[in-house]
């Protein structure tokens, strides 16, 4: 295992219900640092060029609109094999097929409001926290 860094948001719907707390918890529990964080409402345009990916998926712009529809707040995760253990605490996709426990079991709603986004691979990692935060803003807690 290796320290890593990944990004982290806590979706509109989230924030609108006021478990950041909780959610922050659960990493801080786990071994994760909190090294940047920042609370922003994206416009669609920009929820647009952040989930570029899926631009020719059904669902793109439905989630488009739900990502830019609140304030998000995205952070950066730092710790021992972060980015699969971010995913883990987070569970599945669809909330109702997440392990009991995680993130999305407790507070998603549906597969379109499912709490939280976590990188998924070292390279999206370092791709995602380039596009919300400067180097100069990532305040590494390893000594
Ligand atoms: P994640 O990494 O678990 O967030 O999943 P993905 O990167 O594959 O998808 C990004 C987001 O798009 C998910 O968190 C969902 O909110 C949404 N999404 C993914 N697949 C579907 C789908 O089949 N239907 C709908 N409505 N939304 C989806």
């Amino acid at each position: 295992m290796a320290v890593q860094r990944t990004l982290s948001i806590i979706k509109p719907d989230a924030v609108a219900k006021n478990v950041v707390g909780d959610i922050i918890r659960r990493f801080e529990e786990n071994g994760l640092s909190v090294i940047a964080v920042r609370l922003q409402q994206l416009s669609a345009a920009e929820a647009g060029r952040f989930y570029a990916v899926h631009a020719e998926r059904p669902f793109y712009g439905d989630l488009c609109s739900f990502m830019s529809s609140g304030p998000a707040l995205a952070m950066v995760l730092e710790g021992q094999n972060a980015i699969a253990l971010n995913r883990q605490l987070m569970g599945a996709t669809n909330p109702k097929e997440a392990e009991a426990g995680t993130i999305r079991a407790d507070h998603a709603d549906s597969i379109d409001a499912n709490a939280v986004h976590g990188s998924d691979s070292a390279e999206n990692a370092a791709n995602e926290i380039a596009f919300f935060f400067a180097d100069l803003e990532l305040n590494s807690r390893i000594a």
